[in-house]
């Protein structure tokens, strides 16, 4: 019989094959002690082992560099850097020569100490960092133990949808998405890095999928569907034609949806709309221009450090951010400043654990306290302003003082370049996230001094709903429709209006057709949405009546509950356009 695991969708397409479970976890090690006249013998595996690992990520690096580019193939250097670490290799010699312990043995002891003291001193790096770490111990062990890398689907020989736990960037980027059809996890969220790179290599993909990993088997079939977020494990027939019926559905939408792209962003009734990407790294860039977005919304710029241990210096982010620039010479592009913390730690930044990230050491906190890590990046993005129309997003922001002192710094910079004779466009815009109430509330006196309003609904929902974002338990109270929302939109619209300065959506709301309808009728005309939502986002603004839109928007903003601010919606988007489409994939319905 059939079995239904409904997850949430995280990277578009639908897929069905053979399961393979990616069991990527630190094999068990035997507790060995071994002779005097052995121990060269284990320097020497451990040298191999380590060798070998080496040739494996180096091999796995160049690979991706050749599919994702330079940037994303640096997520391999930690591991890199760590495999001849004198901390690591010395410590592990000693136990091997003055322990006696075999050389797995001796370097998951090593491992485990590194990894506590790692924890314990809170020099946090603590989840990409170890999860880097993690990955390095898993591959050397199933050398050192002789088992079969977990990683190498090669081995496994056919296309596979993969069930996994979790997954980690590393592993995601070189997971070939000519064998693997689809991911299914138990963890992970929309926003977790492995994800957006999952997205990025267009690998069908459902999250949050609590316990699947231990209910199925190798070969069982499975069919997952990354627009709805469900994965069906041993379909029957009618799950088949389900799945077949669907996947016809998606060929017959790429083909629209290449034609979508040529045509305008405008409401059945007239009313442009400015519909730019999202953009996550640097790559995506010609795919956002491909499907005809006027425009880069929001670049985030903090995926360029996730990951490295090092911050790259000022002409790498000049050359990203101008290769982006150039992808839209007619058209805005929106470079937001790193939005580090939070759930996005570079390792280099040893940052301190915090009990709560959301609420702590992020964005332009970050950016202000690491003057020199803050005006390298605005540097490069001045530079970047001599190719296009470069504008400057800060995230996070609460209060004035925080552009004035952004200001300060990008003044100094300006100097600085001209001193230097670099070119750069002085008339460059410098505008502010809306993403907490306090920037909400404050919208009238922010206004004042910045060029631009782009409202994060992610985080604005999350700090005014208190619920984190990232917790998939929490999902389904994450309502971007609560009338507290709905209304602060519709203050910020009103405010930016009134000032006479641009307010646009750059969160995930923009990319949901109720979300869409509700912000055009709250005279937000400027939407930016992650690329593979842009053809589907502009079908519908293109099918329904800004009038109507203002009609139900103004209905929303009275409403008492969001079961109420949903009804009005879906009645007034109803009547144009036909929802059955996005059924599952959003939550449409009132209740
Ligand atoms: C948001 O908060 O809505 C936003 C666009 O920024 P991010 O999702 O990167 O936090
Ligand atoms: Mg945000």
């Amino acid at each position: 019989m059939s079995r239904v695991f409904d997850g949430y969708a995280a990277a578009e397409g639908i897929a069905s094959g053979p399961i393979h479970r990616l069991d990527w976890g630190v094999p068990a090690v035997p507790h060995e002690v071994i002779e005097a006249s052995e121990v060269e013998r284990e320097l020497d595996r451990f040298a191999d082992a380590r060798s070998w690992v080496r040739d494996r990520i180096l091999e796995i690096k160049a690979r991706t560099e050749a599919r994702l580019g330079p940037v994303e193939a640096r997520i391999f250097d930690p591991q890199l850097l760590m495999l001849d670490d004198p901390e690591m290799v010395d410590e592990v010699t000693r136990y091997i020569r003055d322990n006696r312990l075999s050389a797995a043995r001796a370097f998951e002891w090593r491992m485990l100490e590194i990894q506590a003291r790692w924890t314990r001193t809170g020099h946090a790096m603590v989840l990409d960092r170890l999860n880097d770490l993690e990955d390095l111990q898993i591959r050397l062990l199933h050398r050192l133990l002789g088992l079969p890398d977990p990683s190498d689907l090669a081995r496994v020989g056919t296309d596979v949808v993969l069930v996994t736990r979790d997954l980690t960037p590393s592993l995601t980027v070189q997971l070939d998405p000519k064998h693997v059809l689809a991911i299914a996890a138990d963890r992970g969220t929309r926003t977790a890095h492995w994800v957006i790179l999952a997205r990025s290599l267009e690998i069908p993909t459902v999250v949050g999928l609590g316990s699947l990993f231990q209910q199925v088997r190798d070969g069982q079939e499975a069919i997952v569907d990354g627009r709805i977020g469900r994965v069906v494990v041993d379909p029957d027939e009618r799950d088949r034609a389900v799945f077949l019926e669907r996947r016809r559905q998606l060929e017959a939408w790429e083909e629209e949806a290449e034609f979508i792209a040529t045509q305008d962003a405008i409401t059945a009734d007239g009313q442009p709309v400015a519909l730019r990407a999202n953009l996550d790294l640097p790559g995506e860039a010609q795919h956002a221009a491909h499907f005809g977005a006027q425009g880069i919304g929001l670049f985030r710029t903090e995926f360029l450090v996730v990951g490295r241990n090092a911050v790259p210096d000022e002409d790498e982010q000049y050359e990203a951010y101008r290769a982006v620039t150039e992808h839209f010479p007619h058209h805005a592009v929106y470079i937001r400043t790193f939005d580090l913390g939070g759930d996005k730690f570079p390792m280099f930044l040893h940052m301190p654990r915090e009990e709560n990230p959301f609420l702590g050491w992020r964005a332009i906190r970050v950016c202000l306290d690491m003057p020199e890590l803050f005006r390298t990046q605005l540097r490069a993005i001045l530079r970047s302003t001599a190719h296009g129309d470069v504008r400057i997003m800060l995230p996070l922001i609460n209060d004035v003082e925080e552009i004035s002192r952004v200001r300060e710094l990008l003044e100094e910079e300006e100097d600085n370049l001209k001193a230097d004779g670099v070119p750069f466009n002085p008339g460059y815009k410098v505008g502010i996230l809306v993403e907490t109430p306090a920037a909400a509330l404050e919208a009238v006196e922010l206004s004042r001094h910045c060029d631009f309003f782009s409202i994060g609904t992610n985080d604005l929902t999350q700090y005014t709903l208190a619920v984190d974002r990232t917790n998939s338990r929490l999902a389904r109270l994450f309502n971007p429709f609560h009338p507290a929302v709905v209304r602060q939109l519709a203050q910020v619209a009103r405010v930016a209006k009134a000032a006479g300065i641009e307010v646009s959506v750059c969160g995930e709301m923009a990319a949901n057709p109720m979300g869409a309808f509700l912000l055009l009728g709250l005279d937000i005309t400027s939407l930016s949405v992650a690329w593979p939502s842009l053809p589907e986002i502009k079908k519908v603004i293109r099918q329904f009546r800004v009038e109507d839109a203002r009609r139900a928007a103004a209905a929303a903003v009275e409403a008492q509950t969001g079961r109420e601010v949903a009804a009005v919606l879906t009645e007034g988007i109803g009547a144009t356009v036909d929802l059955s489409v996005f059924a599952g994939r959003w939550n449409l319905s009132p209740g």
